[in-house]
Order: structure tokens, then C-alpha cells, then sequence
């Protein structure tokens, strides 16, 4: 009998999540973290509104929104930081109940998770000690945990292993998955600071496409900003971040002081891992994919994972689905994260690839790329592609390829008089979803059906849309089948 049912390895934001969706359903976890302490620098800074619905089944989702912003869109700037093209998002559009985009800084949103954790009954974190070995058998899997301060051993029995261990993923080496490249790499300066400006910032992501120096700009939270600058090819970023050549290079910004938090090389990769499950071993977050940050999707597939990676090991682990479930993991994931990296791919060399003939030439390109469906929905609206079909995803008939493998929207809704957020009415289940001839809605979670109002009608007008009547919802949100 495995001493605990789920060991997550990585403590990174990926991991912390995924150990607070599992104990919420009521799974032991033990999460085992290399170091004492949360990295301390930013790191990712965007995070989508389908995301943030992970962290509210994550039980977070208020505590993060008071440490983020909302991104107001993107600008696309010529080199003299001219606006070439914008894509806006309303501040009161929000079909997922939340912002279609948030900025945040990294370690924050970590210092929210870790607090939810220490506070989960169920869950266990421990710090300081590493995965270097692991084994499996029938029954579960022996891991091998070193203490970094004296290199001291000791060995653990889990049912299944999460490995969240972030891009150098020792997890991913140990169950032989091999990391394949869908572009090469791609050298930036990132540069976090606090800054003032001479004039007030827009809140939204801006893009220079100047074939000398690709730069993306943005304010992220409480007075700090991110600069990413490409480098040229033999170029390093000491160059660039040497104090003289910095200022230089963020002066047309209006900046007139600025503090330096973190000036580092990061390498923008676009790799999916070739396997993403060994029998009882997963992989999720950066251990099972990188993207190039141009769609602000790093993180946000990473919690997208684990949404469904919790409840499907849960139902194994109950007894209520065999281990054949998580064969559909990768099946639906990797297609989704690889669609995404695409776009990412896509568009960076859209807005900062080629020369100057590339410069002349972009404007008139930009106004016909944006009107291609997966890159006007992304810019302008954040929904990303629906999963494909599965055995868990029925797109038959036309409501299915309309609605199913999409996740449901989530309108603010009345439970006996009481407004909630729809996903609360959902639970963490299947449930089900029917409009009702009097325009409410039916909703059945965990056996129980409960009328509820949609006051502006969203559901209703999504699923008249699709000719649908009724929808069957994974609890990860996602419409597995729809029906008329
Ligand atoms: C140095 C760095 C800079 C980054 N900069 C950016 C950026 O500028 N923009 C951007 O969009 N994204 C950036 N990212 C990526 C972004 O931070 C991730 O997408 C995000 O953190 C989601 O990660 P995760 O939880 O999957 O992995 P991570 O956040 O990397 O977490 C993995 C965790 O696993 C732990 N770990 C690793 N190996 C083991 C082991 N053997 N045993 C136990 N624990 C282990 C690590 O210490 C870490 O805490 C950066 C990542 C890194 C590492």
C-alpha cells in the first residue's frame, strides 16, 4: 500500500496547484520542492482569464486577483513606437468570469499558493530535498528524495508521481521522455525593474517591431515593468544590461528612473515533451512543454494540465475510472499546448521576425494575419482552440463540433436568490447543463439538479448559438458532448 497516494514533485506554480486541486477533492499528497525557499525573481508575468478559472477551482482565485492586474491588450509599435495595430479587450468582457488577461509578478502568486497550502488539510510540502531516482511497479512508485544540505537519503512509496520539476525536469529524464524542439531557440535580455516614466504607461503588452531590435514592453504589477529585448546573434546580454547601454535602450519609452530588479539572458524555447505519462509517473507544466512567451501561455498550459490531470487521477484513484483514463491525458493536452506554441511561433515572427524588407511589408501583413480566426480569437478575445475529439471529448453532430472540447462560460449566476459564480453551482464533478423553456438553467452536479438564474442570458445565448439544448460538463470545464 504506497505511503501516499500522489507525490508532486516541484513546488514551482504548476506543482502548488496541482497538489490544491488534488487534496480539494480529498487526495493525500505530499509535494517535495529542491529549495527551502520560492525563486525570488520574476518569471512569467501573464496569465489568461481560462487559466485564472484553474485558480479559482484551485480555491485561490480571489487572493490572486488582488495581486494581479488586468492587461489591457496588445499594441503592435513600429521602431519609433508608432501604433501599427491594437488588439483591445474590454474590461467588462469576461466570459470566463474573470479578466481576459492578468499581469502579475511571479513570486507573489507563488507566496498565495504556498499560504493556501500550509493551510489544505491533506496536502504536505517539504522543502530542501530532491527526486534523483525513481522505480515502478504494478502497484505504485518507489522514489528515491536527497536532502540538499547533508545529501542525506530517503525513500518514499506513491501511487502516482506528478512531475511539475519545471524545463530541466528530472522526472521527465528518469521515465526516458526526450524534450523535441518546434523552433529553434530564440536569445533575449529580460529585464525586470521599477521605473518612472514622464508620461502615465498603458496598462497592456506593447510589441516594437524594429528588424535592428525586437522589444516587447509591458507594466506588470505595483510599479515594476518587464523589458525583453532579442539579442543578435553573437551578442550578450551583458551588452545590453550594462547600466549606460540600458538606459539607452529604454529612454524612448519616457522612462526617467529606473532600478533594475533583474537584467538576465532568458532562451525563449518551443519544445513539447515526446511522452507525458510512463505508467504511474505524468509530467505537466514546463517538464511537458516551453513556449515562446508572445501569447503569455507558459504558465497558463501548465495550469491547464493539471485542471485535468486532478480529477482524472482522482477517478482512478476512487475506483470510478480504470488507468486506461490517463492514456487521454497527453492525447488531449499535448495537441492543445502544441496548437498554442504554433501560434506563439506564428505570431513572434509576425510582429519581430525578418529584416527590413520585413519592417516595410508588416503593416499591410498584420491587417490580413488578424483577421485569421486562431489569431483575432488570441489577440483580441484570449480564447484559445478547443481540445480535439477523445473518448472524453464527443464533437459529433453539430452542436458537439460547436461547443464540445471548448470549456463552458462562467456568467455570474442566482442560487436560490444568492448570486455565485457559475463553476461554483458545477462543484468539482461532471455536471450537467440544460436550458430550461422559461430561459433558466438546469444544472445536475453530484446527482443533484438545482435550478439556477443566468441574468443576461450567456448560457443561453451560447448554447442557442450551437443549436444545443443541453451540455454534459468535464469538471474541468470542458464540454464533453453537447446535445439539441
Ligand atoms: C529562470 C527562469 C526564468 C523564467 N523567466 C520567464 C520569463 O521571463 N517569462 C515567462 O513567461 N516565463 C518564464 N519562465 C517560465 C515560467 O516561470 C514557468 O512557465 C512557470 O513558472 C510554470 O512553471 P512550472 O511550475 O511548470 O515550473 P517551475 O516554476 O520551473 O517550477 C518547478 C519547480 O520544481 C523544482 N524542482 C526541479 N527539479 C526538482 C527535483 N528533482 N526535485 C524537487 N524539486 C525540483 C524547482 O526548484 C521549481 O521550484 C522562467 C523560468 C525559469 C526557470
Amino acid at each position: 500500500m504506497p505511503a501516499v497516494p500522489v507525490l508532486v514533485v516541484g513546488a514551482g506554480p504548476v506543482g502548488l496547484t496541482a497538489a490544491l486541486l488534488l487534496a480539494r477533492r480529498g487526495v493525500e499528497v505530499l509535494v517535495v520542492e529542491r529549495h527551502a525557499d520560492p525563486y525570488p525573481l520574476p518569471r512569467a508575468v501573464h496569465l489568461d482569464d481560462e487559466a485564472f478559472r484553474v485558480l479559482q477551482a484551485a480555491g485561490v482565485a480571489d487572493d490572486v486577483a488582488a495581486i494581479t492586474g488586468p492587461m489591457a491588450g496588445l499594441r503592435l509599435l513600429d521602431r519609433r513606437l508608432r501604433p501599427l495595430v491594437e488588439f483591445l479587450r474590454a474590461p467588462d468582457d469576461q466570459p470566463n468570469g474573470w479578466p481576459r488577461g492578468s499581469l502579475f509578478h511571479q513570486p507573489e502568486l507563488e507566496a498565495v499558493l504556498r499560504r493556501a497550502a500550509s493551510a489544505q488539510p491533506g496536502l504536505r510540502l517539504v522543502t530542501g530535498e530532491e527526486l534523483t531516482a525513481l522505480t515502478q511497479d504494478d502497484g505504485g512508485v518507489d522514489v528515491v528524495l536527497r536532502r540538499r544540505a547533508d545529501g542525506a537519503e530517503r525513500s518514499v512509496r506513491a501511487g502516482y508521481v506528478l512531475g511539475c520539476d519545471g524545463a530541466n525536469s528530472t522526472t521527465r529524464r528518469l521515465i526516458g521522455s526526450s524534450m523535441r524542439d518546434l523552433a529553434p531557440p530564440d536569445r533575449w535580455l529580460v529585464v525586470d525593474a521599477r521605473a518612472g516614466f514622464s508620461a502615465p504607461v498603458w496598462p497592456g503588452v506593447h510589441q516594437v517591431s524594429d528588424p535592428h531590435r525586437a522589444v516587447t514592453f509591458m507594466p506588470v504589477t505595483d510599479g515594476r515593468y518587464r523589458w525583453e529585448f532579442r539579442l543578435r546573434p553573437g551578442e550578450s546580454a551583458g551588452d545590453l544590461a550594462a547600466p549606460g547601454r540600458l538606459r539607452e535602450l529604454v529612454a524612448p519609452f519616457g522612462v526617467t528612473r529606473i532600478e533594475v530588479l533583474r537584467a538576465v539572458e532568458y532562451v525563449f524555447r518551443a519544445q513539447l515533451a515526446d511522452r507525458w505519462r510512463r505508467r504511474r509517473v505524468l509530467l505537466a507544466g514546463d517538464a511537458a512543454h516551453l513556449t515562446p512567451p508572445f501569447v503569455g501561455q507558459a504558465l497558463g498550459l501548465g495550469l491547464r494540465d493539471v485542471h485535468q490531470l486532478a480529477w482524472k487521477l482522482t477517478a482512478v484513484l476512487a475506483g470510478r475510472a480504470g488507468e486506461e483514463i490517463l492514456d487521454t491525458y497527453q492525447a488531449e493536452r499535448a495537441p492543445h499546448a502544441r496548437a498554442l506554441i504554433r501560434v506563439a511561433l506564428l505570431l513572434g515572427r509576425l510582429m519581430t521576425g525578418g529584416g527590413r524588407l520585413a519592417a516595410v511589408v508588416r503593416p499591410g501583413v498584420v491587417q490580413v494575419v488578424r483577421r485569421v480566426p486562431a489569431v483575432r480569437a488570441l489577440g483580441a478575445s484570449s480564447r484559445t482552440p478547443p481540445l480535439r475529439r477523445s473518448p472524453l471529448v464527443e464533437r459529433r453532430g453539430r452542436p458537439g463540433r460547436r461547443l464540445a472540447g471548448s470549456l463552458i462560460p462562467q456568467p455570474w449566476v442566482l442560487l436560490a436568490g444568492r448570486r455565485c459564480r457559475l463553476d461554483h453551482v458545477l462543484g468539482d464533478g461532471p455536471a450537467r447543463v440544460e436550458l430550461l423553456p422559461d430561459g433558466r438553467l438546469l444544472v445536475v452536479a453530484a446527482g443533484r439538479p438545482v435550478e439556477v438564474t443566468d441574468p443576461d442570458g450567456v448560457v443561453a445565448g451560447w448554447l442557442r448559438a450551437a443549436g444545443a439544448r443541453a451540455v454534459e460538463v468535464r469538471p474541468d470545464r470542458i464540454v464533453g458532448a453537447a446535445f439539441r
